[in-house]
């Protein structure tokens, strides 16, 4: 059988398009960006090219505010540590929504660990951010607040605009991951008022090993990792020309695509989301209207995520089961806890996640093998015998 892949939050396949334009700097046309001679002004000026690509793709100011990273989780560390480090004289609390990705949420508990006020705002049971307790935990001392504008794990979106305003009001920075939303909801800087913003490569169907850190012109921030002062001192080490190069390419062709290509997705997604419903004590996680147009995710009474996931693969069908970074822990996901489930009830998710190689014609299959799985994980568990 075919293998079916629908965990794109998780990682993409690198679009051949983007390859053919990143492939040569790691072969023919490379050199070092600090160099002076020809091949090192030409890589230079790939990433200058990436840098202009990646401002219109989010609609920056000018492409000095882009700061090319190795990717998500060090582009979320620079922002939160970067200015509460650089702005220690003006507070020393943090704030965070309870279901950021864990590249925001240990940063900031390190920062609380240093002495730093670290405060949560909760999500409702769709996983969307409490506004009246963002506004009541929000002091003249908060350096930066970090909203994600989409999440990986159950795909709701976050009212952005309304946080911006809100944390304008009394906080300094709002610092956005973007890393599941970009490339699937068009995002614009100026007009959500964002100071800082995370993008990833991958996630865009760019190479891995580069990301974005969007600084809004005027925000203080220092570098979490000093060296020879490449990316404007902020992010020191030889820059990744060939990721750089793609990743620009691939935001490029995200923001030309992505209008039809979602609309696309989005079919595949109801199809799917209703008829994983019909399986007996199915539940959709996250918001059921305001969600990633590629975001199918779910729970189900008395079974095992893990076990959900290795069965599927028996299929030939690879899904998630909560977020693959906390896969070590095999703790129940901190964001199906933040939405309000028991332990036992987070612990049962399965998370679709839909790209290019996804078609309508593969709806059919994914549901018959969730729904076998589903009974036969029932079979044998002894928490769905005691009903
Ligand atoms: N933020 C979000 C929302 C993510 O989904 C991920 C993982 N894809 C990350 C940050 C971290 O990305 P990476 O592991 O590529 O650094």
């Amino acid at each position: 059988m075919d293998r079916i892949y629908l965990d794109h939050a998780s990682h993409m396949p690198v679009d051949q398009r983007v390859l053919k334009i990143a492939e040569p700097f790691l072969i023919k046309d490379f050199g070092n960006p600090s160099s002076l001679y020809s091949a090192g002004l030409e890589a230079k000026q790939s990433i200058e090219e990436s840098r202009a690509k990646i401002a219109r793709f989010i609609n920056a100011e000018n492409e000095k505010s882009i700061v090319f990273t190795s990717g998500a989780t060090e582009s979320n560390n620079l922002a939160i540590r970067g200015t509460a480090f650089r702005n220690l004289k003006d507070g020393k609390e943090v704030l965070a929504s309870a279901i950021e990705h864990i590249s925001v949420l240990n940063p900031m508990k390190e920062l609380q660990k240093n002495g730093f006020t670290f405060n949560i705002v909760p999500v409702d049971s769709n996983g969307v951010v409490d506004l009246n307790k963002l506004d009541d935990l929000l002091t003249n001392n908060t350096i930066v607040t970090s909203i994600m504008y989409a999440n990986n794990e159950i795909g709701t979106i976050q009212p952005i605009k309304e946080v911006s305003e809100i944390v304008h009001t009394k906080g300094r920075y709002l610092h956005v991951d973007a890393t599941a939303a970009a490339g699937r909801i068009p995002i614009d800087i100026q007009k959500d008022s964002i100071d800082l913003l995370t993008l990833s490569s991958n996630d865009l169907y760019g190479p891995p090993g580069a990301g974005v850190l969007y600084v809004k012109p005027g925000v203080k921030v220092q570098t979490v990792m000093p060296g020879g002062g490449q990316e404007r001192g902020l992010r020191s080490g030889t820059e990744n020309v060939f990721a750089i190069a793609g990743m620009g390419e691939a935001a490029r062709i995200a923001q030309k695509e992505m209008r039809k290509e979602n609309a696309r997705l989005e079919k595949i997604r109801d199809k799917l989301i209703n008829e994983i419903l019909k399986i007996d004590q199915a539940y959709l996680t996250g918001h059921p209207k305001q969600r990633l147009p590629n975001h199918a995710s779910f729970r189900f009474s008395h079974i095992e995520g893990e076990s959900i996931l290795l069965n599927m693969d028996m299929y030939n069908i690879q899904i998630a089961t909560g977020s693959a970074c906390s896969h070590k822990t095999l703790e129940a996901s901190h964001v199906l806890l933040a939405i309000g489930l028991k332990h036992e009830e987070a612990h049962g998710s399965m998370v679709i996640t839909l790209g290019h190689s996804n078609k309508i014609e593969q709806v059919p299959v994914v549901v018959k093998a969730a729904r076998e799985t589903v009974e036969r994980l029932r079979r044998l568990s002894p928490l769905a015998k005691k009903r």
